[in-house]
């Protein structure tokens, strides 16, 4: 089934008097259980593009839809529920709270969900059940990493955006994390989206997105997806 769909996405910022087209009239489907690799050069639309996916930013023209939920149209209160229920977040540098403990910090992204899963359970499927009490001062950029997305999978969301989720690690590091994402992809059939400059990272994808100042150029299938290793 298709899970999003795009037409004409555009997304304008205003500087001034300067209008920036930051995405400029993309259209895409993005299938149920699908893994999505968005590649573009820095400064080319991967983040916007995600953003208006994860409704945290608002669409200045054309359409999206969640299944038959329409994005563009929807009410602040409607996206708040989208963006609580329905997508689950991993950034680069990870934004977990300071001051709370890795247990903490999941359990407030479950606080708020409709439908979560249990704490305990999504710290011991990242590898983290040893380190539920230490602050994110205490560990490592990969374990941190492994907290927010257990963060993320906790609202039990049916899709997962990543932005450079493995930017600031090092590579074996970036793979276990790959490992975790690939995980939820096939054995919980979520559809992940991940955003990078990392072409290595693409050769994962089940269809990979091109992206050039602000146009979504090409779409290519993998045939045959590569674990990552
Ligand atoms: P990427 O994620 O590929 O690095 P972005 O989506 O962050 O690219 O940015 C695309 C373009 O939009 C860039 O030219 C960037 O400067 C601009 N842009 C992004 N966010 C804003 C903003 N909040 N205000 C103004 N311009 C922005
Ligand atoms: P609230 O308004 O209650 O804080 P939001 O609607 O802003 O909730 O966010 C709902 C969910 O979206 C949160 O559980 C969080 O995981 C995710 N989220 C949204 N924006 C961000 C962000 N900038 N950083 C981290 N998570 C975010």
């Amino acid at each position: 089934d298709i899970l999003l769909r795009a037409k004409n996405l555009r997304k304008q910022y205003q500087m001034g008097e300067v209008t920036v087209d930051a995405l400029k009239d993309a259209s895409f489907e993005i299938y149920e259980g699908e893994f999505i690799v968005v590649l573009g050069p820095s400064g080319s639309g991967k983040s916007t593009m995600l953003n208006l996916i994860g409704g945290m930013d608002t669409i200045t023209s054309g359409e999206l839809y969640y299944r038959d939920q329409s994005l563009h149209g929807a009410s602040e209160k409607e996206l708040t529920f989208y963006r609580r229920n329905t997508v689950g977040f991993v950034f680069q540098f990870y934004n977990l709270m300071p001051n709370l403990t890795a247990y903490e910090n999941v359990k407030l992204s479950v606080e708020i969900a409709k439908n979560p899963l249990k704490v305990e359970d999504v710290l011991r499927e990242v590898g983290l059940e040893d380190r539920a009490d230490h602050f994110p001062s205490q560990m490592s950029g990969g374990q941190q990493q492994r907290v927010s997305l257990a963060r993320a999978i906790a609202k039990n969301p049916e899709i997962l955006l990543c932005d450079e989720p493995t930017g600031a690690l090092d590579l074996a590091t970036g793979l276990q994390v790959l490992k975790l994402l690939r995980k939820f992809n096939k054995e919980y059939k979520k559809t992940v989206i991940i955003i990078t400059h990392n072409g290595e990272i693409a050769k994962m994808a089940d269809r990979v997105f091109y992206i050039k100042d602000g146009k979504l150029s090409r779409i290519e299938q993998n045939e045959k997806p590569l674990p990552p290793e």
